[in-house]
């Protein structure tokens, strides 16, 4: 079942010349429960478009369905929806308690009614022994906690948040982010994310759409994003990737023959329905390319060693293109990646790791 839904949604802001159009014709469907992550650089349109979504401004052409409902000329406080912004925006004389009841107090709930939702937010997001604290004498990730709890008091069936973690540093980031995935199971509200984060986003989402210039280029879990991306955008902006000149010679079930420009041959898998030839751009990732002494399908000197404690990342210039080649190495315990720098190395592809790319 989808709670929301967006119809060849445009929005163009200025006009004649000066306009532009920060969403271009965008369609996607939210289902209901879904933990769903609008993903893109900064100003390709999330924000615009989940402003859209909660009402504080109105799509220049189509639709956008909740339940089956068009509410795109709705006003916000008609839509069972409520947005956490990055600022939090709270009340710093009022109390923990006074802030989250806010919402239900503009709505006239019963007072009785006030006090146990209250309860139940302070619970949910455990703040109960902070209650009655002002928000300007609690921490930043107490104050998110304290925003969240707000938003969520009224039973919004859909709770937008624009980079609600993008002020904290990284532990509390981390934090949040394990405390926002138990909120939204606990609750089951449908939670639409913006972030400009693809960790963040792989991490947490049931699905993601990937932004770019006003448009969406790809909807998928995160496994799907990240190991069958769409195209070069896609496969650039999530993790590392490593993009290989190549001549395709013809497809067989599902799996071309790619000559790379050393002269190497490595099998590379193909999207359904997709007949690539001649020149095409196959990508490796780079824990699936592992470095060994002797010969490997790709050759090259190594130029960097970067340690990330976990695993090492490899940076090699190819024999016979001069490409950058990445390789990541988990790592044994105080064990180096074995190579150098200066040092030749072969380049093992695993089996099934190449892919061709839609350009
Ligand atoms: P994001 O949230 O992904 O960073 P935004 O949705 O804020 O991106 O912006 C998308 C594009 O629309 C940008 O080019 C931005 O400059 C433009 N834009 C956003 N809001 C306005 C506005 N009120 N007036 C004019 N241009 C705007
Ligand atoms: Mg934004």
């Amino acid at each position: 079942k989808n709670a929301i839904e967006v119809r060849d949604v445009r929005k163009v802001f200025g006009s004649g010349e000066a306009a532009v159009a920060a969403l271009d014709t965008v369609s996607v469907s939210i289902r209901e429960n879904e933990f769903f992550t609008l993903l893109g650089p900064s100003g390709c349109g999330k924000t615009t478009l989940l402003r859209l979504i909660a009402g504080f401004d109105y799509p220049s052409a189509g639709e956008i369905q909740l339940y089956g409902d068009n509410i795109a000329l709705l006003p916000p406080f008609k839509r069972p929806v409520n947005t956490v912004f990055q600022s939090y925006a709270l009340f710093p004389h009022m109390t923990v308690a006074q802030n989250i009841g806010f919402g239900l107090e503009m709505l006239r709930k019963p007072k009785a009614e006030i006090k146990a939702r209250v309860a139940e937010m302070l619970k949910l997001v455990r703040m109960e022994h902070l209650a009655s604290r002002r928000t300007s004498q609690i921490s930043g990730g107490q104050q998110q906690r304290v925003a969240l709890a707000r938003a969520l008091a009224p039973q919004p069936k859909v709770l937008l948040l624009d980079e609600p973690l993008s002020a904290l540093d990284y532990k509390l980031r981390k934090e949040m982010q394990i405390e926002l995935k138990r909120l939204q199971n606990q609750t089951g509200i449908t939670f639409i994310f913006v972030t400009h984060d693809q960790e963040e986003a792989l991490t947490m989402s049931d699905r993601i759409a990937v932004m770019s210039s006003g448009k969406i280029l790809q909807v998928g879990s995160p496994w799907d994003i990240y190991d069958k991306p769409a195209d070069r955008f896609v496969a650039d902006f999530i993790g590392e990737t490593n993009f290989l000149t190549a001549s395709i010679a013809g497809v067989e079930n599902g799996r071309a023959r790619a000559t790379l420009k050393s002269g190497a041959t490595i099998m590379a898998s193909v999207a359904d329905g997709f007949q690539p030839k001649g020149e095409a751009t196959v990508v490796v990732r780079p824990e699936h390319a592992k470095l060994v002494k002797g010969k490997g399908e790709l050759s090259g000197t190594v130029e960097n060693i970067v340690y990330f404690g976990t695993d090492t990342h490899i940076h090699l210039r190819l024999d016979g293109s001069d490409d950058l080649f990445i390789v990541r190495q988990q790592n044994a315990r105080s064990a180096s990646c074995g190579f150098e720098t200066g040092e030749k190395a072969g380049i093992s592809i695993s089996d099934d790791a190449a892919q061709v790319l839609r350009d």
